[in-house]
């Protein structure tokens, strides 16, 4: 693997397709960078809920415009488990990032422009020395529209509910299958009606609806994909 050309691996999609597990799991067969885009959105949206920024379910745009100077994002390896994990101003909030209550105000905020020019600037310069993959909406998009590989993932929104409500359970949050269903809905509406970098596939991206696939049939599928783009 070392002598092998290194690339970008660009994977968009709907909220809860999977796309982090397919995206890790990959990473770390591949030794590559895992760049979670979403993670830097969600981490945003907990420093503006911290700091009074989100109040009420409104945004006081102003306020966050300022603050965008003082919020750091990072991610770094945990070294016992091999995840890369989320850093904000230097504390770890992997966990706290993945609360319902960040699920249910990250949109509106990923939704501005001037968090949208400053974060994805951030994926430009993380992503430019190749060898990484990275996950999100706009990456084959807007983020990286030279992607040796793009993959847009898609499945039923039923089948993305049970996932994720498996999910957060297993981390012991009380949320109904409705409200996990509610949640993906609407992220899905604001993420692909937005302004600046909407939800959409990329016109050479390979699109995959895995809603039948097991995570092992996934991983075989898109490790296929990448050995053919590098040895081409
Ligand atoms: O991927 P994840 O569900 O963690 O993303 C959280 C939210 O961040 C999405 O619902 C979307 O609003 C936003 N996002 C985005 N652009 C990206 C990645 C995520 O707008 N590249």
């Amino acid at each position: 693997m070392r002598n092998m050309k290194k690339i970008i691996i660009a994977l968009d999609g709907y909220s809860s397709c999977g796309k982090s597990t397919m995206a890790k799991e990959l990473a770390k067969e591949i030794g590559y960078t895992y760049i979670d885009t979403g993670a830097m959105y969600r981490a945003i949206a907990l420093y503006s809920m911290r700091n009074g920024i989100i109040q009420n379910n409104s945004i006081d745009t102003d306020k966050l415009q300022l603050a965008m100077a003082d919020i750091h994002i990072s991610f770094v390896r945990n070294p016992e488990t091999g995840r890369w994990e989320t850093y904000l101003n230097g504390e770890n909030v992997e966990k706290e990032i993945r609360t319902m209550e960040v699920a249910n105000q990250v949109s509106p905020v990923a939704a501005l422009g001037f968090v949208r020019k400053a974060m994805v600037a951030q994926q430009q310069e993380m992503g430019k020395a190749k060898g990484v993959i990275l996950d999100g909406r706009d990456v084959g998009t807007v983020i990286f529209p030279d992607a040796e590989l793009k993959i847009f993932l898609t499945a039923r929104p039923e089948v993305r509910a049970q996932r994720r409500l498996k999910e957060s359970l297993a981390k012991g949050e009380k949320v109904t299958y409705e409200e996990v269903l509610k949640n993906l809905q609407e992220r899905d509406h604001k993420d692909t009606t937005r302004a600046e970098g909407p939800l959409k596939k990329a016109e050479d991206a390979i699109e995959l609806d895995n809603s039948d696939m097991t995570v092992e049939e996934q991983q075989a599928w898109l490790l296929a994909q990448f050995n053919q783009v590098i040895t081409k």
